[in-house]
């Protein structure tokens, strides 16, 4: 008789994320698209691979070449186009490291890179070219990072980023917190994930036992850019996070053909304020080289924002920003 299984039993959401499609051409038969295979990029994909879980493919429309969602991860031909001024290293993060894994540029507050994976590859991510290998923070068992904040008082807010956080085990998140509760200063800890939307399931009952032990005031940045990223499994997680005593803001990027339109920003604000999540950021796209095909221009986001303004009350429009390197905070546009 067999009792024991061949690998020990693993959170649900670990396995969902192993059984993500990988293949642009079989997300196209899951969406009845078969004639978009055209379009794909062979090299745009072996650069920065397709990744999408499925449940954030069934919130796709199915036979909709233009879905808002499925255009977030296509890798097309569009990518391998070369345009001056989207480069390698879009944001100065390369002049910004303050050790291994830590980005310091605002005052008061850290960024660490926790992690090079994610749940999902987003084509237009700074990501695809970031040498991730020797700079996570988490691969050093987190001891430069800490040391790093331990030695710098000012630091009263530390930000876990990526990759995405949360896609790191929890046992792996409670390390950095184990330590992270003797520094006194740090009084915030802020979350950069998008796993609550492409992968609510990682909201199980360990991640939220884990926030609730958690010393700090707990910020989650969530990362939606459009309505239809929502359901009622999203629903449920960001319910789950904000009744664990989380604060829950969001931030988008305005990307070309998927929210650059008055009506779909306005119906992400009112979707998201629905699940409990305050808008925080609307950033202007990082420019980095392959994302192109998603920018808008200055004025085509400013006239977004002014009609954010006219049609939402105060609290559900985003403050329209961009990162430019060596400035003291993001940039307002
Ligand atoms: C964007 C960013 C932050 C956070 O800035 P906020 O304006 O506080 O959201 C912090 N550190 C780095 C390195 C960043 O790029
Ligand atoms: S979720 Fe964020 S970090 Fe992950 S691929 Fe998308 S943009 Fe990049």
């Amino acid at each position: 008789m067999i009792t024991a299984q061949a690998h020990p039993a693993q959170p649900r959401w670990q396995q969902l994320w192993r059984e993500a499609v990988r293949d642009p051409r079989e997300l196209l038969r899951l969406l009845g698209l078969p004639a978009l295979a055209a379009s794909l990029s062979d090299a745009a994909a072996a650069q920065f691979p397709l990744r999408v879980p499925h449940g954030f493919v069934a919130r796709m429309r199915r036979g909709d070449p233009h879905d808002p969602l499925l255009r977030q991860v296509l890798p097309v031909v569009d990518e391998e186009r070369i345009v001056p001024g989207f480069s390698l290293d879009a944001v100065g993060d390369a002049a910004a490291r303050g050790a291994a894994g830590v980005l310091h540029k605002y005052a008061g507050r850290a960024l660490l890179i926790a992690t090079g994976s994610c749940a999902i590859n987003c084509r237009y991510c700074f990501r695809r070219h970031f040498p991730y290998a020797e700079e996570t923070a988490a691969a050093g068992r987190w001891t430069e990072a800490l040391g790093w904040l331990r030695g710098h008082p000012g630091a009263e807010e530390a930000i876990l980023s990526g990759g995405d956080p949360l896609s790191l085990a929890t046992p792996k998140l409670a390390e950095f917190t184990d330590v992270l509760a003797g520094i006194e200063h740090v009084h915030t800890l802020r979350i950069h994930t998008r796993l609550p939307v492409v992968l609510p399931e990682r909201v199980d009952a360990e991640l939220l036992a884990w926030v609730r032990s958690l010393r700090q005031r707990v910020v989650v940045v969530i990362h939606a850019n459009h309505a239809n990223e929502f359901d009622g499994s999203v629903d449920a997680a960001l319910h789950a996070l904000r009744v664990a005593g989380v604060t829950l803001l969001n931030q988008s990027v305005l990307l070309r053909g998927v929210n650059d339109e008055a009506d779909a920003l306005v119906e992400l604000s009112r979707r998201m304020f629905a699940a409990g999540v305050l808008p925080y950021y609307l950033h202007q796209l990082d420019r980095v080289a392959g994302a192109a095909h998603f920018a808008v221009d200055d004025a085509r986001a400013r006239e977004l924002a002014a009609a954010l303004r006219e049609r939402l009350p105060g609290y559900l429009v985003p403050r329209l920003v961009r990162e430019v390197a060596g400035e003291p905070s993001k940039t307002p546009l």
